[in-house]
């Protein structure tokens, strides 16, 4: 079930023209008409009149990316170490380290994803929560931990994920 990306009404046979069905373009025959009869300058406006909507669908396409590249390193979709399944604290790990040096080169974040997509999904990564990351990034510390914390009294996370 589609809805008109201006309106919101229900997308049908009769009000969804059949060349914008199959590029998937969701909009209705009546908001377009009124799109097709505005002129680049007062569709310019229209656009800088409500940023929120472009902002909107930038921010579901990039969400849909995201959770179509994770999907491909984790099925079921979740941290290769705790489990977590929250997909906004997901993220993509260097198995073997240089990430960061990595992402400097093609870029961190969405590009990042973009990347791994456009490059057909290479090995050597895997899902972490951001917790998880840390505790990666952090591990050499764990075993300083007894000489600076009451061990009885401390939750060792990073242990108990076999980091
Ligand atoms: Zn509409
Ligand atoms: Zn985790």
């Amino acid at each position: 079930m589609s809805r008109c990306l201006r309106c919101g009404s229900l997308l049908t046979e009769e009000n969804w023209h059949p060349s914008r069905r199959r590029t998937y373009y969701k909009i209705c025959k009546s908001c377009y008409n009124k799109e097709a009869t505005k002129t680049p300058e007062q569709q310019k406006v229209y656009r800088d009149k409500h940023p929120e909507k472009r902002q909107f669908w930038n921010r579901k396409q990039k969400l849909k990316n995201k959770i179509e590249v994770l999907s491909h390193y984790a099925n079921p979709l979740k941290c290769a170490m705790c489990g977590e399944t929250d997909i906004i604290v997901l993220s993509i790990d260097h198995i073997n380290g240089g990430g960061r040096k990595h992402m400097a080169e093609v870029g961190s974040g969405d590009s990042f994803r973009y990347w791994l997509k456009r490059n057909n999904y290479p090995e050597g990564y895997q899902v972490l929560c951001m917790n998880c990351q840390l505790r990666k990034l952090n591990k050499h510390l764990y075993s300083i931990l007894p000489e600076v914390v009451d061990m009885n009294n401390y939750n060792q996370k990073g242990d108990e994920n076999g980091i």
